[in-house]
C-alpha cells in the first residue's frame, strides 16, 4: 500500500503523530528532498529504502512504487507541507488507481499555516478580512486567466502567494494593478518553521525591494492584505459575553 503523507512545512516535530508512525513503519520512503527536512527520516526503520523525488521524474517515482507494491512492501510518499496544495499528488493517485494499487493520505501542516505561526498572525480578522486567497503567479505552470493575481487582488482580502518569490517585480505590479494600495502591508516568510526561518514586514509596493535586500529568492511565502498589520479589527462575537452559544448562555 502507498501512504501519501504531509511532512509539514519544515520543523521535524511538525509532522502529525500519524505521519511519523507511518515513517517508522515504512519499507520504502520517497521524499521531496527539495523541501522536506531530512531530519524527519531519522525515525525510519533499519533497511528502509529512501529515494529523493527531487531527482526523479513521475515515471521513476511510480516505478519505485510499483516495485515496492509487487514485493508487498509499504511505501510512504512524503510531500512537503500538505500535499493538497501544489503537491502533484493527483497524477500519482490516478496512476495507482489505474493499476488497482491501494493508497491513502495523511495530511500535514501546510506552509501557509507555518507562515501565519511565524508571524503570530490570524489571517481572518473581523472587519478586516474574512477570506484567504491562496494562489501563485504563473510560472512554468500557467494559471487560468480568471484566477490571475490581478483578478483576485480586486477583493483586497488576505492573500498568500506560493511559488512566486522569484517573480516579485511582476507580482507587486499585478497586486497593485488589481486593487491593493501600494502601502498595503505585506510580509515575506522564508523557510517557515525551519531553524533558519526569517520573516520580513514590508508593503505591497516594496515586496521586490525587500526580498532583494534580504536575499530571499525561494522557499518563501508572500502574504499581503490589511490583516498583515493585525490591528483595527473588531473583537469576536463568539467570545463576546453578550452572545449566547450552544455551549454558553449570554452574560449580563
Ligand atoms: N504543499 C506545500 C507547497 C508546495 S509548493 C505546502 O503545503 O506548503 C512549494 C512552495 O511552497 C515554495 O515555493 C514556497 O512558496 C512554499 N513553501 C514551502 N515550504 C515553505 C516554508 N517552510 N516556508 C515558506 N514557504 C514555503
Amino acid at each position: 500500500m502507498i501512504r501519501f503523507v504531509g511532512a509539514g512545512c519544515g520543523a521535524a516535530d511538525l509532522i502529525t503523530v500519524r505521519g511519523q508512525k507511518l515513517l517508522q513503519e515504512a519499507d520504502v520512503i520517497i521524499y521531496a528532498g527539495s523541501l522536506v527536512n531530512p531530519a524527519l527520516l531519522e525515525v525510519k526503520k533499519e533497511g528502509c529504502k529512501v529515494y529523493n523525488s527531487a531527482e526523479m521524474t513521475l515515471e521513476e517515482v511510480l516505478s519505485v512504487m510499483y516495485d515496492a507494491e509487487a514485493q508487498g512492501l509499504m511505501t510512504v510518499r512524503l510531500h512537503t507541507g500538505d500535499p493538497c496544495l501544489y503537491g502533484a499528488i493527483r497524477e500519482q493517485m490516478d496512476a495507482l488507481e489505474e493499476r488497482g494499487i491501494r493508497y491513502d493520505y495523511t495530511p500535514g501542516v501546510s506552509s501557509f499555516c507555518g507562515a501565519a505561526a511565524a508571524l503570530n498572525m490570524e489571517y481572518t480578522l473581523p472587519n478586516v478580512s474574512q477570506s484567504v486567497v491562496i494562489t501563485r503567479m504563473a510560472g512554468r505552470t500557467p494559471v487560468p486567466e480568471r484566477e490571475s493575481v490581478r483578478a483576485f487582488a480586486a477583493h483586497k482580502a488576505t492573500m498568500v502567494l506560493f511559488l512566486s518569490t522569484g517573480l516579485l517585480e511582476k507580482t507587486q505590479a499585478e497586486l497593485i494593478a488589481g486593487g491593493y494600495e501600494p502601502d498595503t502591508p505585506a510580509a515575506i516568510v522564508y523557510k517557515a518553521s525551519w531553524p533558519d526561518e526569517k520573516t520580513f514586514l514590508c508593503t505591497v509596493g516594496t515586496l521586490a525591494q525587500c526580498a532583494k535586500a534580504n536575499e530571499v529568492k525561494k522557499t518563501a511565502l508572500i502574504i499581503v492584505g490589511d490583516t498583515v498589520k493585525q490591528s483595527g479589527y473588531a473583537r469576536s462575537e463568539l467570545y463576546n459575553p453578550t452572545f449566547a452559544t450552544e455551549f454558553r448562555p449570554a452574560k449580563e
